[in-house]
């Protein structure tokens, strides 16, 4: 589950982990309120005004921007709330902003120039070892550091049994080329890190930029934060900061229903059961010259109350020209499944606006088969893995 800066700094800070202070707000009128506390509660007079999206790059989309007085922190707030932010991470549409974050400004002048670093925390899936990513380029896309620049991405890799250890702390402020005061500030804020992503059982932490102010304090400034869903039940505060309005609405509808629903990019729909026979059903399609506009596996039960569901959520992509329903009858027979297609496609009527290819295979193959053949409606059948790749490419050409 993702979830918004403001929240992870939240979590990060409730583990001790330093963070830029602010305030979330609705509204313009809140955004003063929280500047007004803010200024109250730190000294600040500047503020910076951050879209609230789940999205990065906001930035450079006109998301994030500084405020030198309240006038300044109403107007931008004003201009951010309501606005569709495109970042290189949205949709050409861009994300609709609801809130902004009003935090300090870390970025004031002083002895030393303020400097920003790279840091991630998350699971090294071919060693199965929690690592620590960083680098001293920071406030950049790190997959341009990582084309341009990798000999300046480190990684710290850690042994579950023992933990996070005192010298990777101290290599990671090393390595980062900092003394005195600032690797005293980091050590800390590293360990502190670490310990926030395994107690909150996240499972990606991106904190870009950290940031060393001009006195030497190491903070987070930004934070994405993943949480692990199947964590969630033992943190029941953290599962209350979803926000269903960040998320593709058919995927929240679909989880409802208990349905495994992915959107994708794609023009042909599937409807498979088993994950497994999901994946391989949409590499299908891909060689059939289609692309999956979808993930979805329906589980065991294909009775025509499901089926019917899962047509009704992969009909509302309007990118959809063809469905390809996959279906192995191992538990659940064939010849259900397909009086389920039957059934489903009848009460849906016009709903069903372009061509259906079913492929059955397993008990009772030959049944179903004849029974969607003889239905009358505009089902193409196969019995055959090709067959069904063929007839894909048959109604898409
Ligand atoms: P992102 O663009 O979505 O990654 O959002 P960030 O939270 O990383 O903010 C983008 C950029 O805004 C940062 O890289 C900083 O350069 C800048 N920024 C963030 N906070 C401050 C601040 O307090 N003062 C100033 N002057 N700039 C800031
Ligand atoms: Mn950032």
């Amino acid at each position: 589950m993702n979830i918004h800066e403001y929240q992870g700094k939240e979590i990060l800070n409730s583990f001790g982990v330093r963070i830029q202070r602010g305030i979330v707000a609705q509204d313009a009128q809140e955004a003063v309120n929280a500047a007004k506390q803010l200024t109250e509660q730190t000294g600040t007079g500047w503020h910076v005004i951050k879209a609230q999206v789940h999205a990065g790059g906001r930035g450079k989309g006109g998301g994030v921007k500084l405020a030198k007085n309240l006038k300044e922190v109403e107007e931008i707030a004003g201009n951010i709330i309501g606005m569709n932010l495109v970042t290189p991470q949205t949709s050409a549409e861009g994300k609709k902003v609801h809130q902004v974050l009003v935090a300090e400004d870390v970025y004031y002048p002083g002895d030393n120039e303020p400097e920003e670093y790279y840091m991630s925390v998350l699971l090294n899936r071919s060693t199965g070892r929690n690592m620590i990513m960083y680098s001293t380029e920071g406030g950049m896309d790190i997959e341009t550091v990582a084309e341009e620049t990798p000999h300046l991405i480190f990684t710290e890799e850690i042994d579950p049994s023992v933990g996070l250890l005192g010298f990777q702390a101290r290599r990671i402020a090393f390595n980062l080329g900092l003394s005195g005061t600032a690797f005293k500030e980091m050590v800390k804020f590293v360990s502190s890190l670490y310990t926030a992503f395994e107690k909150s059982d996240s499972s990606l932490f991106e904190i870009n930029p950290v940031l060393k102010t001009s006195d030497d304090k190491i903070m987070a400034v930004d934070a994405k934060v993943t949480l692990d869903d199947n964590a969630l039940f033992r943190h029941k505060d953290y599962a209350e900061m979803r926000d269903i309005r960040e998320e593709n609405p058919t995927e929240v509808e679909a989880k409802k229903v208990g349905l495994n629903y992915v959107a994708l990019d794609g023009n042909v729909g599937c409807m498979v059961n088993g994950a497994g026979l999901a994946m391989a059903t949409m590499d299908l399609i891909k060689q059939a010259g289609g692309e999956p506009a979808n993930f979805l596996d329906v589980g065991g039960t294909a009775d025509a109350k499901r089926v019917e569901e899962a047509f009704r959520l992969i009909l509302k992509d309007e990118k959809v020209e063809a469905i390809l329903v996959n279906i192995f009858g191992g538990i659940v027979r064939c010849d259900r499944v397909a009086q389920g297609i039957v059934d489903a496609y009848k009460n849906m009527g016009d709903a069903i606006n372009v061509p259906i290819i079913v492929r059955l295979q397993g008990t009772n193959a030959d049944v179903a088969k004849k029974l969607i053949d003889e239905s009358g409606l505009g089902v193409h059948s196969a019995v055959q893995f090709q067959e069904a790749a063929d007839k894909v490419q048959e109604v898409l050409s």
